[in-house]
């Protein structure tokens, strides 16, 4: 029987072993840390979001065309496998959770369906190098494999376990890095005596990202303000391009929109209750310390009455309200973003996740240059690129 050596026991890892076939391989999962799947233990909040109704090619980005990456076939399957696995889920708005709303169904259901197939898992093992030998691999001098799985994850939260070793261990075998960047994470602006008045405060808005002064992606959600610049769901889906374009040294700008249900907002104010102070109008619609920002911002004193204000005074009014600026200087780290943007180059592998440098190596998950919108699609990449290797291996 051929030996497949499975390195990471995170979600891609166990998802590759549930579904490897073990009356054909004899398979072994190598895992740093002392428990299986301490990242997916934190997904969703620790209520792991897993699937997305809308699962389509649109919400996975890679440097690489995804085509034939991601197939039809490949998302109708995942599902079903969850319903093998009796696993009840849960729609909210479109986001798929377990109906225990706990991230540890998943991975203990995972754990009993990997432990009911004798396959083993080898805690507290760190591989730190891997050695193509003339009839397979050796790991860390010591463990000999027919058919190796990277299964290390990305660069998120190295905390967990996934630091990039096994990105850098591929890269020593031969394969091409896309440069691994921070993604779904906070962005950091320029330093403002006003971001320490509105931390904490959340407002639903909209954000737009303007990358060399040109508009590159918009996003509507909670935004939360914060001491170092914005952050929330929106600020995550735009904070991969803004990522990139920092790495490349190009001007990265947002412009947020506080009063996104209103095309005019002169005319909204100038047909609303004119008799109140602009201070008293804007309290209405925003957070009273944002709405003072607002108005510092645009040099209007808040007692001003709305009907006394001046053409000038709305413009500049207007222009903070829908165009709020801030100029992004940085990403929050890796040790604080969702996933990386970034990985091996999908150029290195075949469509069943297959090395085209190592035979008998598959890289599966967050490791490979594949990243997704918030909405369960870094996880539905972890187990839809798991399942197409272990098939092509079933199928073998
Ligand atoms: C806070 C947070 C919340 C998130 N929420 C969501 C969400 O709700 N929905 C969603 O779709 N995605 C979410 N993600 C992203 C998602 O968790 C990852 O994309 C996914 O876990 C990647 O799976 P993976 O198997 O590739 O890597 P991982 O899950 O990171 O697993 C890699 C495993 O490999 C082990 N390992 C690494 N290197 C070695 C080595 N050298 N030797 C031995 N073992 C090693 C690690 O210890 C780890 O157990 C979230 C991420 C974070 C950080």
């Amino acid at each position: 029987m051929k030996k497949v050596v499975i390195i990471g026991a995170g979600a891609s890892g166990m998802f590759f072993a549930l579904n490897i076939n073990t009356d054909k391989y004899d398979v072994t999962i190598l895992e740093k840390n002392k428990i299986a799947g301490k990242k997916l233990l934190m997904t969703g909040n620790g209520k792991c979001n897993f699937w997305n109704e809308d699962m389509t090619i649109k919400h996975f980005h890679s440097n690489e065309n995804l085509d034939s990456i991601i197939s039809d076939d490949l998302i109708r399957e995942i599902p079903k496998i969850f319903d093998k696995l009796s696993i009840e889920k849960k729609n909210k708005n479109g986001y798929y959770y377990p109906f225990t709303n706990k991230a540890s169904t998943i991975k203990d259901t995972f754990l009993e369906e990997i432990e009911n197939k004798n396959i083993k898992i080898r805690y507290n093992y760190d591989v730190l190098n891997i050695e193509k030998t003339s009839d397979g691999y050796l790991i860390n001098n010591e463990i000999k494999a027919d058919i190796l799985v990277i299964a290390t994850g990305g660069l998120t939260y190295p905390k967990t376990g996934s630091n990039g070793e096994g990105i850098n261990i591929l890269q020593k075998l031969g394969h091409d890095v896309i440069q691994p960047l921070p993604s779904l994470v906070q962005l950091i602006s320029t330093k403002k005596e006003y971001l320490k008045a509105w931390h904490g405060i959340r407002e639903d808005a909209k954000v737009s990202l303007y990358i060399n002064d040109k508009l590159i992606k918009e996003e509507s959600g909670e935004l939360q303000l914060t001491d170092y610049g914005i952050s929330g769901i929106c600020v995550f889906n735009i904070s991969r391009d803004a990522s990139i374009a920092l790495y490349e040294k190009k001007k990265v700008e947002v412009k947020i929109d506080f009063m996104p249900f209103c095309n005019d907002v002169v005319k909204y104010l100038k047909e609303k209750n004119t008799k109140l102070s602009i201070l008293s109008m804007l309290k209405r619609i925003i957070n009273e310390t944002l709405a003072k920002i607002i108005l510092d911002e645009s040099h209007i004193k808040y007692n001003v009455l709305v009907k006394n204000l001046s053409d000038n005074e709305l413009e500049r009014l207007e222009k903070n309200i829908k165009e709020f600026n801030l100029e992004i200087i940085n990403t929050k780290s890796f040790d604080n973003a969702q996933v990386t943007r970034g990985g091996i180059s999908l150029k290195d592998v075949n469509s069943k996740f297959e090395s085209k440098k190592c035979k008998n190596l598959y890289i599966i998950g967050e490791a490979l240059d594949v990243d997704g919108d918030c909405g369960g699609y870094n996880l539905a990449f972890a187990f839809m690129s798991a399942y197409k290797a272990s098939k092509g291996l079933n199928d073998d």
